[in-house]
């Protein structure tokens, strides 16, 4: 099992979006969220997009490998059963989770690889985050505070990752991962 982790607009969405489409051998853990569906998100694909109730209910059932709160707003989380079917059908399996959830992760299964996704540099992060333009100013700002944090822990990882181009980030994810990358 593979977790990716980096600060929030590195592109680890784009990244392991990118995945999806083009190493069909990979197996990406879809999560659960309280936030709602951007426009174009789709349902089982990007998230489950789940109420508070329902996000209350797998953490009492014992079915969240890991969550955690992110950005101080919404609730995310990996279901456990998933992710279980997928390593016993041998599959690569990769998590795209914060870096709380990684740490939780590492916890209980420390022989995952943990790779860290890096900018380029830190004016490249704040232009990204700024330039996606779906969040409002004080999320911008919450976020940023997040992400200045979430840079220092880029030593507590197996591998890092530097998200210049999505393709050949990918292709270094994959090569971790254990698979063939395309190019
Ligand atoms: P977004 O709302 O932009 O889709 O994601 C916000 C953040 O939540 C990203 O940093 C993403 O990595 C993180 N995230 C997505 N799914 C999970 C999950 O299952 N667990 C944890 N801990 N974080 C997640």
């Amino acid at each position: 099992m593979t977790v990716l982790a980096g600060p929030t607009a590195v592109g680890k969405g784009t990244v392991s979006a990118y995945i999806r489409e083009h190493y069909p051998e990979a197996w990406l853990s879809v999560s659960a969220t309280t936030r709602p569906a951007r426009p174009g998100e789709q349902e089982g694909v990007h998230y489950f997009f789940v109420t508070s109730e329902e996000f209350d209910d797998l953490v009492d059932r014992d079915q969240m490998l890991e969550w955690a709160v992110v950005h101080g707003v919404n609730r995310y989380g990996t279901r456990r059963d998933k992710v279980d079917e997928a390593v016993a059908a041998g599959r690569h399996v990769l998590l795209e989770i914060d870096l709380q959830g990684a740490r939780q992760v590492r916890e209980s299964l420390p022989e995952a690889t943990f790779v860290f996704l890096a900018p380029p540099s830190w004016p490249e992060l704040v232009e990204r985050l700024i330039g996606r333009g779906t969040e409002t100013e004080a999320e911008q700002r919450r976020r940023l505070e997040t992400a200045r944090m979430e840079l220092a822990a880029e030593p507590e990882f197996d591998a890092v990752v530097v998200n210049d181009r999505v393709e050949r980030a990918a292709s270094e994810l994959v090569q971790i991962m254990g698979l063939t990358p395309r190019d």
